[in-house]
């Protein structure tokens, strides 16, 4: 080929979008990466000191649940919005930082996990581009899963995070909160050592814990999940939140049925987690 001939077209050659910058990110102070496949930076103010100096050792990962990246890096580095995140994942796999790992993002809102519930201070959040249930919920393309999961090890490992504690905000927020959804591959993830994982015990026909039980083993299924981490009350009744619970845990855990009846499978599955956690890791959420 000559010099200067334009590079021809193949797979890698689409230029690729220049990322928006919002009008007050594109006024501050920006910094150094803190991972190296950092990208861009796009500071967000939407940040603050976590409380009592704690040292995040929980990732938390979202979906951004909106139209089009645009919109949701606008809402997440603008000034008022009240929320952000440290890291943003695009579909092409390309990683924005948003907010330094030493800081505390706004990503997790009410939350609790392992009896604690300021989960923005004690987590890294990071925003996986993808339109979410509200707006067809497209598959995660594997560029992007790729790059969440190189973002995840290298926090991990600088962090010290353990594979149990890389969570979905639905599971540190069932009642109110869906994301990462029950598309996200959290078994990929867990080819690569993150995120916790046993292949999920299949759906079988048989009796089943649902709304409206008041029994023993309700107590003893909401005493598994608050092992496990989730939190949930220890009633013995079957209720709305221990059924947004289990829903929780079916999406990330056993996407296969997502009714909120605890059945053979979605106990088996939970029973093989806890079993499988490492000694230490056994949340003490029982209260
Ligand atoms: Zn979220």
């Amino acid at each position: 080929m000559p010099p200067g001939s334009p590079a021809p077209p193949g797979p890698d050659s689409k230029r690729q979008r220049v990322l928006p910058v919002p009008k007050t990110a594109a006024i501050m102070r920006t910094f150094d990466p803190d991972s190296s496949i950092v990208s861009d930076i796009i500071p967000s103010p939407n940040h603050g000191d976590r409380n009592k100096g704690r040292q995040p050792d929980m990732i938390v990962l979202h979906y951004t649940g909106m139209p089009d990246v645009e919109g949701a890096l606008a809402r997440l580095c603008s000034a008022g919005t009240e929320v952000s995140a440290h890291y943003v994942v695009l579909e092409d796999g390309r990683i924005v930082q948003c907010v330094q790992e030493a800081k505390r993002a706004w990503h997790a809102g009410m939350s609790s996990w392992a009896g604690e519930d300021d989960i923005n201070s004690c987590s890294i959040g990071i925003e996986i581009v993808n339109r979410g249930h509200d707006w067809g919920y497209p598959e995660f393309p594997l560029r992007q899963i790729a790059a969440v999961i190189a973002l995840c090890r290298g926090i991990m490992l600088r962090r010290k995070v353990p594979a149990h504690r890389v969570l979905g905000h639905s599971d540190v927020a069932p009642a109110r909160k869906k994301d990462p959804g029950e598309k996200f591959p959290w078994h990929s993830l867990a080819n690569s050592g993150v995120g916790h994982w046993v292949t999920p015990a299949p759906v079988v026909r048989g009796e089943s814990l649902m709304l409206g039980t008041i029994s023993d083993e309700v107590l003893s299924l909401q005493q598994a999940l608050a092992r496990y981490g989730y939190g949930v009350p220890l009633t013995g009744k079957y209720d709305a939140a221990t059924m947004e619970v289990v829903t929780a845990f079916q999406r990330h855990f056993r996407p296969a049925r997502l009714d909120g009846v605890a059945d053979h499978s979605t106990l088996s599955t939970l029973q093989a987690l806890l079993a499988s956690l490492p000694p230490e890791g056994t949340a003490v959420a029982a209260k």
